[in-house]
Parts: C-alpha cells; structure tokens; sequence
C-alpha cells in the first residue's frame, strides 16, 4: 500500500542514483538470544521495495559502495563514496544522490562529503534507527522522503543532507544524538534545513558555510590522510592519552574538552607540548552543544591551539585531517573552523 499522503507522480521522473553502504536501514533482527540485530542484510533493492510509491518519485540508479555497519566507517569508503557520489553528480541525467548509511557515523560521512563533493545537486544521506525487520521500521519512510528530496531541484544549493525522522538537516549542523530513539538526529546549533512528510517537503533556509561547490578541499587521492586523534577529557584527567596520541603518530588533536573545551592542567601542559612539537591542537567540547571560542579559559593565542567553534569533537577531526592536507599553520587552519 502506498504511504497514505504520498506525492503526485513526478511529471517527468527525475533520476536518483542510490548508492549503498549499509547500516541498521539494511539490517534485520536476529533470532538468536545475545544480539539486537545485524546490519547491512538486505540489498539496497529490497529497501525500495518496501518503501510502495517510491517510483512515482523518481527512477532510480542503484549502485552498491559498501556493506558495513556505519562504525566501520572510515577514509578508504569516504575516498571512493566520494568518488562515486561525483560521477553520479556529474552525470547531466542525474537529478540527485541518495546515499543509504548506518547512522552511528552518518554525521562524519555528511560532512566529509559537504567539504569535498562539488556539485549544487542534492545529495542526501539516509539510514534508520529500526532494522528492516522491526515494527513499525523507520528506514522504509526515511528513504521514500530521502528520495523525495533528492528528486527536488529546490533541495541543490544547500549542501549535503541528512534526511531522517521526517526532518531534513544540513551536514554541519547534524548530530546522533540518541543510542535508540528514532528521532535522534539534532541540530541543535542552527536548526534544520527543512521537514518532509511524506514526500512533500518544506525548507527553511540555506547553510551558513562554505561547502560542496564552494569548499577549498578535494576528494583525497590514494595517500593516507593526516591522523588525527580524538582525546576525551574528563575531571582527573592526567597527561598519558595525549602523550600516547603524540608518540602514536599523531599529526593533530581533536580535544573533547570539559565545557568550553578545557582541559585540566596536566592534560593541558602535555597538549601545549604537542602544539609545540608540530601538532595542531583543536579544543571542540564534551557537552554536545556551544560555541568553543578561543582565549577563553585557555591562552590559544600563546599555545598555538584552534577553538572547534560550532563543531562536534568528530566534525572537527573531519576538518582537521583535511586542513593539514592544505597546511599546518594554527592560523591558516583556525580560518577554516571559522569558514566551514
Ligand atoms: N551501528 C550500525 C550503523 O551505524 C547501526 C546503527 C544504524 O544504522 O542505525 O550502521
């Protein structure tokens, strides 16, 4: 049965490419006491099968990039999810990309692809919280409102999307925030992009930074990219992660901080030392929301360190690994937190 308030049939039906990585959207319940379920099951087909209506939206192209759950996500899926994602943007019979994904690391993908993806088409990045085999599943509705959105000209512009829940969300400004819930996607900074029900989609406005065609980073070639560690501060937090992060090989620091991205002073004294020894050291925050603005509690100006500004301690390694592709100068990479 089709969804009850779905859309007019597209008069001329637009062509959506589908790629496929995986995730819960594909997954299914699994029989045996001990385990939730399995990701990444079921093919990419039988997910547009259950999703009736859907081919009134668009055709769609379907191609398969991975079979993963999301937290086996990392740079060799993003260099060729992002390669794929292009040569379907820069087909002219393409109208949008939907690309289906586990949702533990849909955001960090999002944002990957909003830095180096060139194109004013849509791209949109969709999962579920419920496998395929769950009542009431919520991957049948996301894809048919991702497909929607993809299929919309009026969606091009605004960078990549996240679409779930009904909610439509701009890369930068999402976040999972929730282990189960199906409407655990927030953007919390800047609000959302818009709301699709059923098809029918009602946008808000336009992201406020640089991306996609207006983004300075490339889709990286074959060399490994800068590693950059996440350290998680904590009160009584001593100096051991990050001088491990340093003697590990680390090219730069993403700090989880303490409210506005503090840290306590051993942990402090070892990242100013890392700073010192050619690390960039970004402070992002715990909290899951605010600003880090620089100077505040900690003198970024003399320790060479970047304030995270708006992103998440994940978002920001994003930018990090790409920024030290371009440059290693404190300043130089600041401007980038600044810009994107
Ligand atoms: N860990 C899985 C993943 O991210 C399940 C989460 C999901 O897809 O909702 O792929």
């Amino acid at each position: 049965m089709a969804p009850s308030r779905a859309s007019v049939p597209h008069p001329s039906r637009p062509l959506v490419a589908v790629l496929a990585t995986g995730g819960t959207i594909a997954g299914a319940e699994m029989p045996r006491p001990g385990r939730g379920y399995q990701t990444a099951i079921f093919s990419i087909e039988s997910l547009i099968a259950a999703a009736p209506g859907i081919e009134r939206l668009a055709r769609l192209h379907v191609e398969h990039v991975a079979s993963i759950g999301s937290q086996d996500m990392g740079e060799a899926v993003w260099r060729t999810l992002s390669r794929r994602t292009q040569a379907a943007l820069d087909r002219p019979d393409v109208a949008g990309v939907v690309i289906t994904h586990g949702t533990d690391t849909m955001e960090e993908t999002a944002y990957f692809l909003n830095l180096v993806v060139k194109s004013s088409k849509p791209v949109v990045l969709v999962g579920a919280m419920r496998p395929a085999t769950a009542m009431s599943a919520d991957g049948p509705m996301n894809l048919f409102n991702a497909v929607a959105t993809a299929a919309d000209p009026e969606a091009g512009g605004r960078g990549v999307l996240v679409v779930a829940n009904d909610e439509i969300h701009f890369a930068r400004e999402v976040a999972k925030t929730n282990t189960t819930q199906v409407g655990t996607f927030k953007s919390t900074h800047r609000g959302l992009a818009g709301l699709v029900s059923s098809g029918r989609i009602h946008y808000y406005g336009a992201p406020v930074r640089r991306n996609t065609l207006g983004s300075a980073f490339l889709i990286p070639g074959k060399a490994a990219m800068p590693r950059v560690d996440i350290i998680y501060a904590y009160a009584g937090m001593g100096r051991g992660l990050i001088d491990a992060a340093v003697r590990g090989g680390a090219r730069g620091l993403v700090v989880a901080g303490v409210g506005n991205g503090n840290l306590g002073s051993a942990a402090l004294a070892a990242a100013a030392k890392a700073s010192r020894a050619g690390l960039a050291v970004v402070r992002s925050t715990r909290t899951g929301g605010g600003i880090v603005e620089r100077n505040i509690e900690v003198d970024d100006d003399r320790l060479g360190f970047i304030a995270a500004d708006e992103l998440n301690p994940q978002k920001a390694r994003i930018l990090l690994m790409l920024g030290l592709m371009q440059t290693r100068d404190p300043a130089a990479l600041q401007e980038m937190f600044y810009a994107y």
